[in-house]
């Protein structure tokens, strides 16, 4: 699994790309992304996800399977 964040949410602030531990965050568009393929839902790195604890308002939610 990975988290993604919700580009009507993100206010582009950049905070969660600073903090990410594998460098899995970066800007695209006018918002922000998370490339599912390197996200390890900071596994080994922290307790909880780092990108979910410093947004701001809330913009990264876990990909779930539709
Ligand atoms: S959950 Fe962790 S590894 Fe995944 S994007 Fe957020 S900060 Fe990066
Ligand atoms: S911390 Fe939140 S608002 Fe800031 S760039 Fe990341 S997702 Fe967007």
């Amino acid at each position: 699994m990975a988290y993604r964040i919700l580009v009507d949410l993100c206010s582009a602030c950049g905070a969660c790309e600073a903090e990410c531990p594998v460098s899995a965050i970066h800007p695209k568009g006018d918002a922000f992304a998370i490339d599912p393929d390197k996200c390890v839902e900071c596994e080994g790195f922290y307790d909880s996800p780092q990108c979910v604890a410093v947004c701001p308002v809330d913009a990264c939610v876990p990909v779930t399977k539709s």
